[in-house]
């Protein structure tokens, strides 16, 4: 089992390929380069991807969902697991298109006991059993941390993870030695304010996906009820 092969039987060379994907993502709106953009850490960068437009076009998703699904065809799959809106379209899509034909299930992120953790919803949890085969799907993975989330879900109940599939990997950090297989991987580099490069050239800097995320956050989305 090889986690990587340098040409698909198509003979299309992986750099080729990931440069379509990319282009894919350009076309959905959430790919930004070419700015200066503030980011939720502070940090400014030059490129930036917004996850929630990533999977606003339905047939482009499903044909990124197909070529994941493809790629993990060869390892046999009871269940497609992930979390949060982005990835469980993606998920869904994957799932549809693997010949395993797995069940597709979404775990829930929240606090237990002061940590973070994703858990499973009461009815799926008959669906990962010890021996059961998961693979895990995530729209970006940037930290890592979801991942490792889920994949410590996966082992709390007793199932073996076969892989992880995502959209995007911005960072090569080792998520337990486990195989990776994402349509891009790219990082780019952040900056803090008094080093950035950017900022020393003037070019205005964009503010937007930082208030964005703000208005979304729970106390705002209530006093947008009342209004
Ligand atoms: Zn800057």
């Amino acid at each position: 089992m090889t986690a990587v092969t340098k040409k698909d039987p198509a003979g299309m060379d992986a750099e080729v390929r990931e440069k379509i994907h990319l282009e894919i993502l350009k076309r959905t709106g959430a790919y930004h380069a070419n700015d200066h953009i503030l980011l939720p850490s502070g940090q400014h960068t030059s490129e930036y991807i917004e996850k929630t437009l990533v999977t606003t076009e339905p047939s482009f998703i499903e044909g990124l969902g197909a070529v994941i699904a493809k790629h993990f065809a060869q390892w046999p799959t009871d269940v497609v697991l992930s979390t949060g809106p982005g990835a469980v379209i993606l998920s869904h899509c994957v799932a549809r298109a693997h010949p395993s034909r797995p069940v597709a299930v979404y775990g829930t992120k929240g606090m237990v006991s002061g940590r973070r953790r994703v858990t499973l919803p009461v009815e799926f949890q008959r669906l990962i059993r010890p021996g059961t085969k998961v693979l895990l799907i995530e729209d970006l993975i940037s930290s890592g941390t979801t991942a490792r989330l889920l994949l410590d879900l996966v082992e709390r109940l007793g199932g073996h993870v076969v892989g992880i599939g995502c959209l995007w990997r911005r960072t090569s950090v080792d998520l337990e030695g486990r195989l990776v297989f994402s349509l891009v991987s790219r990082d780019f580099p952040t900056h803090p304010p008094e080093t950035c490069p950017l900022c020393k050239k003037g070019v205005p800097l964009n503010q937007e996906f930082v208030r964005r995320r703000q208005t979304r956050r729970p106390s705002s989305a209530q006093e947008a009820k009342t209004e």
